[in-house]
């Protein structure tokens, strides 16, 4: 081999060795920027997974942004994540501040439509089948309750086993644990969160602005809970007085944060991060 041939292969060597090392540094600064990245992605309080959503890092990687969970939910809880948003872009999320879930479609759409499973409807599906069962069980032999809604049976079970996050009280401003009471609107003029209260007859969602409160202890995260005594009740005090407390059976749909009349909310939702 001619000198001149040897030194344009080592030289060629060379070059595609720094270019192998130079592109090796770039995959590591790459990589090691979406561990940071992803390290930040983590949703923050009050920003949640839809219900159902899978652990962190599969759902990100698996989620396939279409949107489809967005376009299903009746009330736009969810939105997908700005490219400058904490969350990785295009990511679905609910900031439950803003609109929480309050299971206004009634049977978990956004989960049942995600075409990749990481809103995992499986889960929901076991628990109102179960729960089917086991009322079927309970009244076996016995008359038919008029009232019996196998759909109103499974639904129940399927939101209570939905667990986005967790409910925290700050005790130091909420109201009731301040002994004060609540009369007014909860929100600004302008707000535009809705809410599917519990507590009205024909179950609409109603712009949140549009309900007056009124009372001596303030309750209103207690009485908006969509899921109700398993979630969270006014527990009484040995010195009679009444307060928050949050129980197992917090879903995390965030709607006691929603309706929260303090400047900053008084209860927050921790998300679950799996
Ligand atoms: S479960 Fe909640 S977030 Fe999902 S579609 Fe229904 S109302 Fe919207
Ligand atoms: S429907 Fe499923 S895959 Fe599509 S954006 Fe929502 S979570 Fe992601
Ligand atoms: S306490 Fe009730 S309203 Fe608040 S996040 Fe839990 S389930 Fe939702």
């Amino acid at each position: 081999m001619s000198k001149n041939k040897t030194d344009i292969g080592r030289r060629q060597f060379f070059k595609t060795g720094a270019i192998a090392i130079g592109s090796l540094a770039i995959v590591g600064a790459a990589s090691n920027y979406l561990k940071a990245n992803k390290k930040n992605n983590i949703p923050d309080t009050n920003t949640l997974r839809p219900p159902g959503a899978i652990d962190e890092e599969t759902f990100v990687s698996e989620c396939i942004k279409c949107g489809l969970c967005v376009q299903i939910c009746p009330i736009q809880a969810i939105k997908l994540a700005d490219i400058d948003a904490g969350l990785d872009y295009g990511t679905p999320y609910i900031e439950v501040r803003s609109q929480a879930c309050d299971f206004s479609c009634d049977s978990l759409q956004c989960v049942e439509t995600c075409p990749t499973a990481v809103l995992d409807f499986q889960q929901f599906k076991r628990e109102g089948e179960k729960a089917i069962e086991k009322y079927d069980k309970e009244m076996a032999g016995k008359q038919m309750d008029k009232n019996y809604n196998p759909f109103k049976v499974q639904i129940i079970a399927m939101k209570e086993h939905v667990k986005m996050g967790v409910a925290k009280l700050n005790t130091s401003t909420c109201l009731a644990y301040q002994g004060k009471g609540f009369s007014g609107t909860v929100r600004d003029a302008g707000f535009d969160g809705v809410n599917r209260s519990p507590y009205t007859t024909d179950r609409k969602a109603t712009p949140v602005v549009d309900k007056k409160y009124s009372s001596d202890i303030c309750d209103i995260c207690v009485k908006e809970c969509p899921i109700g005594e398993k979630a969270i009740v006014m527990e009484v005090q040995t010195d009679g007085t009444k307060k928050p407390k949050v129980l197992d059976g917090c879903t995390g749909c965030g709607v006691c944060v929603m309706v929260c009349p303090t400047e900053e909310p008084s209860i927050i939702v921790e998300p679950i991060k799996a």
